[in-house]
């Protein structure tokens, strides 16, 4: 039996597989790219040629323009390539649209490097798809037992009832670019809200990628245009950047909100000044992390990124072999 750190292994550059030649989402230009999906520590412009599903590859086109790569291999999910006697795959993460999980196979060993992921629920990209491996390859971004993010109907619940309550001020809602703005639009068109939503200039290509995608979105108005008037009991959906900027001045006494995982952190709430926290992530939470390793019960576990000790802990208390990769430049200020 080959060792999995012969299959792939961590450099500075990013996870690297010697025998297929390939990283997956390198921090740094590379000839090959696998990339997980378009959040933009993980999909990076600059490489000679990329290989991930045609949704994350439209997203790099939007974000980067349309030479963020020198080629690209488009990869449906369960579409298997043979590079070298490697066999590599991309499977649903659940984490953003187009967001994958890499499935490497060689000489009988599997691995499954996992990118970002979550286990609920979500609208607007397909489900996380637990795959049989040897070792799997995780991120820890929420791995402590303090973060269990809550149903996040009750949240957009919260922010109706806030809206309701104040029918004369308008709410502006911080949400990351690619995903969660998306996913809260979504949310509250499933929650009955279907009156226009107005939308920071900065969201109109991801959400029109989206809406070309099949995500229902429902009637979209521009916020940064001076024909919008009447914003009194209007929602606004806008970059956590953009919040504290002077094109808010134009919203009749905002109540500002923020939907992020990190809003369970009351410290990091109110560092923001954000007067109503939504729990909203789109990253694991404790319970998602341990549960799918329970689940797949692999023979090792790898952490790329983000908070390990504590899984570290939990996988060698339930019996599995557990290292930390500890790799740089992942951010995931986007959870
Ligand atoms: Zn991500
Ligand atoms: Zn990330």
């Amino acid at each position: 039996m080959i060792r999995p750190e012969e299959l792939l292994r961590p450099t500075p550059a990013g996870l690297w597989c010697e025998p297929g030649g390939f990283y997956i989402d390198p921090v740094r230009p590379v000839d090959l790219a696998v990339i997980t999906h378009g959040h933009g520590d993980h999909a990076r412009s600059g490489h000679r040629s990329v290989a991930a599903t045609p949704e994350t590859l439209a997203i790099m086109a939007a974000r980067y323009g349309e030479g963020f790569a020198g080629t690209t291999r488009s990869l449906a999910y369960g579409e298997v390539v043979a590079r070298d006697g490697v066999e590599v795959s991309l499977a649903p993460a659940g984490h953003v649209l187009g967001s994958a999980q890499v499935v490497v196979r060689w000489k009988g060993l599997t691995m499954v490097v996992s990118g970002d992921y979550k286990r609920r629920r979500d609208p607007t990209c397909a489900p996380f798809e637990p795959i049989a491996c040897d070792v799997f390859v995780t991120e820890a971004t929420f791995g402590l037992p303090v973060f269990r993010h809550p149903d996040d109907a009750g949240e957009i619940a919260a922010l109706l009832a806030s809206v309701a309550q104040f029918p004369e001020r308008s709410h502006l809602v911080g949400a990351y670019a690619l995903g969660k703005a998306q996913r809260i639009i979504r949310l509250l068109r499933e929650a009955g809200w279907d009156r226009p939503i107005y939308a920071h200039g900065a969201l109109e290509r991801l959400n029109a990628l989206y809406q070309d995608h099949g995500v229902d979105l429902g009637p979209l108005l521009p916020a940064t245009t001076p024909e919008t008037s009447d914003l009194a009991g209007a929602i606004i959906v806008a970059p956590p950047g953009s919040l504290a900027d002077r094109w808010t001045r134009r919203f009749p006494d905002p109540v500002t909100a923020f939907a992020s995982g990190w809003m369970r952190v009351r410290a990091r709430a109110r560092q923001r000044a954000v007067e109503l926290p939504l729990v909203i992530s789109d990253h694991a939470d404790w319970d998602e992390l341990t549960g799918t390793l329970a689940e797949l019960r692999p023979q090792e576990v790898w952490i790329t990124h983000g908070r390990e000790e504590a899984l570290l802990r939990w996988a060698s208390l339930n019996g599995l072999a557990a290292r930390a990769l500890a790799l740089v430049g992942y951010e995931d200020e986007e959870a």
